[in-house]
């Protein structure tokens, strides 16, 4: 049966005043639920019970803030596999990667509880004697969490699990095609039992919902993970409000394939680099720049590879890869494929939409490589689906110009046995995330995440213990025991050799 919800708004599911959307499944078009658009007026008011709550939750000691994570991860560890199948139904990845979702989330409130415990400010010496001088992080205030659609319950995951810890309260703003994680993310928290308040969740468009909570006055923050134009908005919108913003934009990463690359390796890699997700991770690997010895080679088991993965049904444990997101996806995904044969890059691959059987029903896409020139748009755009952009490189040198010469910077990867390259590579790829001999994905919660140029203008960083960095402030601290006035910079004078 198909569930209506409400919003959620101070501790409760809502009834709303806006009109009602629907969440289909990309695979089979069924309705899964519906949802409301929330109005400005709900807007206002999650605002004001994140704000009301928040005096409160600032306040409850980190410790007991980080024991109520835990408690959301146990939560999460025992519905795993149902809210994983909900991952796979509203999203289409496969049933193996719904599952990895939900163990993100796990993993990063597990970690987020022991930041409970830690948050370390410093202790430095102080220039006067009797005076002592320290640093605390403290919470920023009520937050905006804006999120998209690919990973629907990890980014919910991390951006929540570290606002929480550092004590912000939140009003979550997901994707439009996947609220129904979101919902069943915020039964989680509910559930756990976070105070009334601390958690929100609105559905409705970006445009109004999304945009309303940021021009809220009383939001101190805004974390967005999204497209690079929206982001840009989003950037524009923060610094006219003078509040503090997190961006985790787009990504075009590239695998660079070196002359000594251990083949079988670079292409287990490749496979689930570039269709993992049917190409929809901001990490994706949607370009494999290849030194020129070993092109051809790879060119061919590219072919053999992808033309044997099996695109079907997400929840059957077979299938490699499942359909993309949603008609839009679909049709942006098509468009790049006709601009890559009108522009005259040479098809390796696979190119058409799958037909015939239940896939007219969902959204499939063959798994598709193109051979480009570098300055070719499939070798410079974003195109968030399953085509990935093959590209051959004289040298390193060479490989290392073709890998940096996009707007965005998000993740990248080398695959050599060569110290050399693997070292240089390190500082010479301009990307927040470099892998060696590992494809573009595979993050992990207890480092930070996170891009540089148009992927990351903020560079604010997500997961590891610079998570906190969005959602709080530095105050420094000076306390003089000394019982008179001390003056920094004019007393320092006498002391000195004293
Ligand atoms: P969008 O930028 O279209 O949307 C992201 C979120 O922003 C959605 O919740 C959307 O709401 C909302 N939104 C849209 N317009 C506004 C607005 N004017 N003000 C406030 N919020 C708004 O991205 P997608 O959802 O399509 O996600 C795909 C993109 O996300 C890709 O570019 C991908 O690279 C990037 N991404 C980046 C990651 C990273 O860590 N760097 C990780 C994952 C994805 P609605 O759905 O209602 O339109």
């Amino acid at each position: 049966m198909v569930q209506d919800f409400g919003l959620f708004i101070g501790g409760k599911w809502r009834k709303s005043e806006g009109k009602r959307f629907e969440t289909r499944n990309p695979a089979t078009g069924d309705v899964l639920a519906t949802f409301p658009n929330a109005t400005k007026a709900e807007v206002n008011e999650a605002v004001k019970a994140a704000k009301a709550a928040f005096e409160k939750w600032k306040k409850t000691p980190a410790p007991r803030r980080g024991e109520l994570l835990l408690q959301a991860a146990r939560i999460f560890k025992r519905k795993k596999e149902d809210l994983a199948r909900i991952v796979t139904m509203e999203m289409g990845k496969i049933i193996a990667e719904g599952r990895g979702d939900v163990q993100e989330v796990i993993d990063f409130y597990e970690y987020a509880a022991g930041e409970g415990r830690r948050m370390f400010g410093e202790t430095v010496p102080s220039e006067l004697p009797n005076k002592m001088c320290l640093t605390v992080r403290l919470p920023v205030g009520p937050v905006g969490l804006i999120t998209p659609w690919n990973f629907p319950m990890a980014i919910p995951g991390w951006k929540s699990g570290a606002a929480l810890v550092a004590g912000c309260s939140f009003v979550l703003k997901p994707s439009s095609l996947t609220p129904l994680c979101a919902a069943k993310f915020v039964e989680v928290l509910d559930e756990a039992g976070f105070p009334t308040g601390v958690v929100n969740m609105l559905t409705g468009s970006g445009s109004v919902v999304g945009d309303g909570i940021i021009q809220h006055p009383d939001i101190r923050a805004v974390s967005f993970t999204g497209g690079v134009e929206t982001g840009r908005y989003v950037y524009e919108s923060a610094a006219k409000k003078m509040i503090k913003v997190g961006l985790e934009l787009g990504g075009k990463n590239a695998i660079i394939a070196m002359d000594d690359a251990n083949i079988d390796l670079l292409m287990d890699g490749v496979m689930f680099g570039a269709f993992g997700t049917a190409g929809q991770r901001c990490t994706a690997a949607s370009r494999l720049i290849v030194h020129r010895k070993i092109y051809d080679q790879v060119v061919d088991e590219l072919v053999e590879r992808a033309e044997k993965l099996k695109v079907g049904d997400p929840l059957d444990e077979k299938v490699d890869m499942g359909p993309v997101a949603s008609p839009d996806q679909e049709k942006k995904t098509l468009e790049y494929i006709g601009v890559g044969k009108k522009e005259g890059d040479k098809l390796l691959v696979g190119g058409e939409r799958l037909k015939g059987g239940a896939y007219d029903n969902g959204f499939f896409v063959q798994p598709t490589a193109f051979a480009v020139d570098r300055k070719a748009r499939l070798a410079l755009e974003e195109i968030f689906g399953p085509v990935l952009s093959v590209l051959k490189a004289k040298d390193y040198e060479d490989a290392v110009a073709i890998a940096n010469s996009v707007k965005y910077g998000l993740s990248s990867s080398i695959y050599t046995n060569d110290l050399r390259w693997s070292f240089r590579a390190m500082h010479d790829l301009e990307a927040g995330i470099t892998y060696v001999n590992a494809p573009t994905i595979g993050a992990e919660v207890q480092l930070p995440f996170g891009g540089t140029k148009e992927t990351g203008p903020t560079d604010t960083r997500e997961a590891g213990t610079t998570a906190l960095d969005e959602f709080t402030y530095w105050k420094t601290v000076y306390v003089d025991y000394s019982g008179r006035l001390q003056k920094a910079q004019i007393d320092t004078e006498k002391l000195v050799g004293g």
